[in-house]
């Protein structure tokens, strides 16, 4: 596996138990079948309950039964969940940096002891709702509000392409507060109650291997306690997708590398005018330049890691991750797939999955576009949103 500058050496006991662990899980559990999944347009989601055994989620979080493991380790995990699908590593980074994170930090004690037990094990699902059908690079736009009644809240809107929401027990919907001057506060609104409906997107092209609806909200009423207590404002889910973003950037490496070690296994096994394609300087080159790319992007990650442990990493810093390693992982699994030839193209190899998975990923969780503006803003102090 690929490993250039021997990052190995600086991981701790722990770190080395937590990712062979999930790669193994994914050796095991989710390549065999998961080309099929992405053909069928499924996800396997009979491993939702054992990726919360495993403690796969939120595992960088303390208390509430889950294990507060270090956030290199928490990287190295979304490392090996992405290598193995970018649908898989998206069930764990919803689950813990955009439900578990938000309930743990802004929730009230009630809501810590009903939601986070449960979902560390994987018996409750969670799904994130700020996208909208109008309103998605700029969420600050949104039209779902919330209106008091009482000692309850009436939600009205629509989400959409939202990650697990046909299989959510629970939604943290972001909503403005019609009440308190249209305030955005985060709402915990179950996806059992009258007037909630969570329709599954199909036809999806890219991130097959996972499942997208929409949440529809009419007249939704939820008690007052379902209201996160400790956040206001935008502040909330930004603050959740910096740290689902951290592990994005941690995942993509894991689709490059995935992408590349199948590419270089291709080069010594097919032979092409009597000799392996590995021989060829063309594919050495490609393989060259993958190796570099992916050793470069571990080395920002595991860089933002200990920023992260020590409580100094900013949001620029993420988005700069994040930019950079799908934009690579997008380049660097494509030129995997060309390696392949017409075998590039099938379900049998993991690089045209994982190039497919990419146009996701280099979507959601702010489009390469924003992290450019971002960057742009944190260098010249000049926003260049609108
Ligand atoms: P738009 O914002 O309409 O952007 C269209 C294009 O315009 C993009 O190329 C964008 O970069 C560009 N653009 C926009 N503004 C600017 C600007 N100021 N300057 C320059 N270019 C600009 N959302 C959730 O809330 N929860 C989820 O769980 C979730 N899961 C998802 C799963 C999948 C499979 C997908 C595809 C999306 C998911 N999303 C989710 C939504 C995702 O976050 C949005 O798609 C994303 O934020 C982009 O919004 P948009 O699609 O409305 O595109």
């Amino acid at each position: 596996m690929l490993d250039f500058v021997d990052l190995e050496a600086d991981l701790d006991a722990e770190e080395r138990m937590i990712r062979d662990t999930a790669r193994e899980f994914v050796q095991q559990e989710v390549k065999p079948d998961i080309g099929e999944h992405f053909v069928e347009g499924t996800f396997p989601t009979d491993l939702i309950t054992e990726m919360g055994e495993m403690g796969f989620y939120a595992p960088n979080l303390e208390g509430y039964g889950l294990p507060n493991v270090s956030e290199r380790a928490y990287g190295l995990l979304m490392q090996e969940l992405e290598a193995g699908d970018s649908g898989l590593r998206s069930m764990a980074s919803v689950q813990g940096a955009l439900v578990m994170y938000p309930i743990h930090a802004y929730g009230s004690e009630a809501q810590k002891e009903k939601w986070l037990p449960d979902m560390g094990t994987g018996e409750a699902v969670g799904c994130f709702g700020l996208t909208e059908p109008e309103h998605g690079s700029n969420p600050s736009a949104m039209e779902t509000r919330a209106e008091k009644d009482g000692d309850e809240y009436v939600l009205n809107g629509a989400k959409t392409w939202i990650t697990n929401s046909p299989i959510a027990d629970v939604a943290i919907v972001w909503a403005k507060d019609r009440s308190d001057d249209d305030t955005v506060r985060g709402f915990l609104v179950e996806t059992d109650r009258d007037g909630v409906s969570t329709n599954k997107i199909e036809e999806k092209l890219s991130l097959r291997a996972s499942i997208t609806g929409e949440i529809g909200l009419n007249d939704v009423r939820i008690p007052e306690e379902n209201v996160l207590p400790g956040v206001k404002g935008m502040k909330g889910p930004l603050s959740c997708l910096t740290q689902a973003r951290y592990g994005i950037a941690w995942g993509a490496v894991g689709a490059a590398r995935d992408a590349f070690e199948e590419a270089r296994e291709y080069a010594t096994d097919r032979e092409q005018f009597g000799k392996p394609i590995g021989k060829f300087q063309l594919q050495q080159e490609k393989l060259a330049e993958q190796a570099t790319q992916i050793t470069t992007s571990q080395l920002l990650v595991h860089r933002l890691s200990e920023l992260k442990e020590r409580g100094d990493l900013t949001p620029q810093q993420v988005s700069m991750a994040k930019r950079n390693n799908v934009r690579m992982a997008r380049e660097m699994s494509r030129l995997a797939r060309e390696q392949l030839g017409g075998n590039g193209i099938s379900t049998d190899y993991s690089p045209m999955r994982h190039l497919a998975n990419m146009e996701t990923v280099y979507t959601y969780e702010g489009t390469h576009d924003i992290h450019t503006l971002v960057l742009g803003q944190e260098l010249t102090g000049f926003a260049a949103y609108e």
